[in-house]
C-alpha cells in the first residue's frame, strides 16, 4: 500500500485539535488546533513541519467550518486531505462502551453504536460523532477509524469493571467501570516496557497518567487489570477541577441538607473541585509557587492530590502481586519533579525508589529516575496519544488493503 499518511482528529465539544503524520518513518508533517469554535473569536494555529507556524483569529461556526479551514491549511502546505498519500482519518472517541475493544472502520452502524453511548458521555461523544460525519463528507472514499479512550481497559475482569450494586439495576443502565485515557495507558504501558528492556508481554506497569484529568492504571503483561476512572471520568484520583473518590452518599446528603439539583451536583464534582475546588487554582506549577511562598491552602491541596495517588499506587501493588515499574505521564506526570517524589516517597518496602538527582534533571523523552538496582523501576514517559491513534489506525487499514 502507497499511502502512508494518516490524519488524527480528536473533535471536542469547541475545539478540533489535529495532527497529520507520516507513518513510513512516524514524523509529524502538521499539527494544529482550531479553538472556540462557534464564537466570533474562534482561533486556529497550524504549525507545518520545517515551516513557520501560523495562526488566525475570526469567526468558524461549526466543526463542518473548522475542518474546512483545516484542509486549507494543509493544503497550502502541499498537504491537502484529498492527495491520495493519505491512507485513512483517525478520529479519537472518548466511549466505546464494552462493545469496542480495538480500533474500527466507521460506517453507519458504528455512528449508531457510538450514538447509543451518549448517555455514560455526554460530553464527548456527541462532539466525536460531529468530527466524524464532517470528516466523511469530506473525504466519503477513505477508512474512518475510530480509536476509543475506554478500548484499553476491556480487559479488566469482571471483579474489577463491575461495581457492588445490584446486578439487574446496573446492566439496565450499563452501570460499570468502563476506564478512560486508555489510548494514552497504551503507549506509555508499552514504552515502558520498552525502556526496561521486555517485550509488553513480560512487564508489569502501573501507569499513572497525571494531566488536567488525571487517571491510574494497572497494567499486567500488555493487558489492563484496573484502572480507576469508572462510569465516568470522574472516579478515582484528585484532578484538576474533579473530585475523583467521594462517598457516593455525598451526592444525596448534598441534595437533602442543601437542595442542591443533579446538574448542580455535576458541576460541583466535575468543575469545582479536585485542585480547584481545594485551593482556587489547577496548575500544579501556580500550586508550587504558592507552596514554595508558605500558602497553607495550596499545601494542603498538594498533599490531598499525593495522598490519593499514593493510595492507588498501593492498591495496584495488591493488584498486580509483581510490579517492574511505575510510569508518570501527561503535563503534571512529565514535569512536576515534586508530585513524583511525594507519590513515591517512602514506598521502598513496596519496591519503587526515587534517585532525586535523576528526579529534578530535565530532559526529554523516557527515561528512569529510579536508581539502579531498585526492586521496582520509576520511569517519566512522555504520552504520545496522537501517534497512538495513528498507529492503530494505520495497523488496521494497511492490514484490511492487504486482505482485499
Ligand atoms: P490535559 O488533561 O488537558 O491533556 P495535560 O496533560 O496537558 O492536560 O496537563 C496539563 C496540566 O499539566 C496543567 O494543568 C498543569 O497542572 C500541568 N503542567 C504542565 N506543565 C507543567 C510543569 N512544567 N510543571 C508542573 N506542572 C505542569
Amino acid at each position: 500500500m502507497n499511502a502512508s499518511r494518516v490524519l488524527v482528529l480528536n473533535s471536542g465539544s469547541s475545539s478540533v485539535k489535529y495532527q497529520l503524520l507520516d507513518m513510513r518513518d512516524r514524523s509529524r508533517l502538521a499539527v494544529g488546533l482550531v479553538e472556540r469554535i462557534g464564537e466570533g473569536t474562534s482561533r486556529l494555529t497550524h504549525s507545518p513541519a520545517g515551516g513557520a507556524d501560523r495562526e488566525w483569529t475570526g469567526p468558524v461556526a461549526d466543526h463542518d467550518a473548522a475542518l474546512k479551514a483545516m484542509a486549507a491549511e494543509l493544503d497550502r502546505d502541499g498537504l491537502g486531505i484529498d492527495s491520495p498519500e493519505l491512507a485513512a482519518i483517525g478520529h479519537r472517541v472518548v466511549h466505546g462502551g464494552i462493545r469496542f475493544s480495538e480500533p474500527t472502520v466507521v460506517d453507519d452502524e458504528v455512528m449508531a453504536e457510538i450514538e447509543r453511548l451518549i448517555p455514560v458521555a455526554p460530553l464527548h461523544n456527541p462532539a466525536n460523532l460531529t468530527g466524524i460525519r464532517t470528516a466523511r463528507a469530506l473525504r466519503p472514499d477513505l477508512p474512518q477509524v475510530a480509536v476509543f479512550d475506554t478500548a484499553f481497559h476491556t480487559t479488566m475482569p469482571e471483579s474489577a469493571a463491575r461495581y457492588a450494586i445490584d446486578v439487574e439495576t446496573a446492566d439496565a443502565y450499563r452501570i460499570r467501570r468502563y476506564g478512560f485515557h486508555g489510548t494514552s495507558h497504551a503507549y506509555v504501558s508499552r514504552e515502558t516496557a520498552r525502556l526496561l528492556g521486555r517485550e509488553p508481554e513480560e512487564a508489569n506497569v502501573i501507569v499513572l497518567h497525571l494531566g488536567n484529568g488525571a487517571s491510574a492504571s494497572a497494567v499486567r503483561g500488555g493487558r489492563c487489570v484496573d484502572t480507576s476512572m469508572g462510569l465516568t471520568p470522574l472516579e478515582g484520583l484528585v484532578m484538576g477541577t474533579r473530585s475523583g473518590d467521594v462517598d457516593p452518599a455525598v451526592i444525596f446528603h448534598l441534595t437533602r441538607v442543601a437542595g442542591m439539583s443533579a446538574d448542580e451536583i455535576d458541576t460541583l464534582l466535575n468543575k469545582r473541585s479536585g485542585l480547584i475546588g481545594l485551593c482556587g487554582d489547577n496548575d500544579m506549577r501556580e500550586i508550587r509557587r504558592r507552596i514554595d511562598a508558605g500558602d497553607e491552602r495550596a499545601r494542603l491541596a498538594f498533599d490531598i492530590y499525593v495522598h490519593r495517588l499514593r493510595k492507588y499506587i498501593g492498591a495496584y501493588c495488591a493488584v498486580l502481586g509483581r510490579v517492574d515499574a511505575i510510569a508518570f505521564t501527561a503535563g503534571v506526570g512529565e514535569n512536576a519533579a515534586p508530585v513524583r517524589e511525594a507519590a513515591v516517597a517512602g514506598l521502598e518496602g513496596l519496591g519503587p525508589e526515587v534517585d532525586p538527582v535523576l528526579n529534578a534533571a530535565r530532559a526529554e523523552g523516557p527515561r528512569l529516575i529510579s536508581p539502579p538496582g531498585a526492586r521496582v523501576a520509576v520511569a517519566v514517559v512522555p504520552t504520545d496519544e496522537e501517534m497512538e491513534i495513528a498507529t492503530q489506525t494505520y495497523a488496521l487499514v494497511s492490514d484490511s488493503s492487504d486482505l482485499t
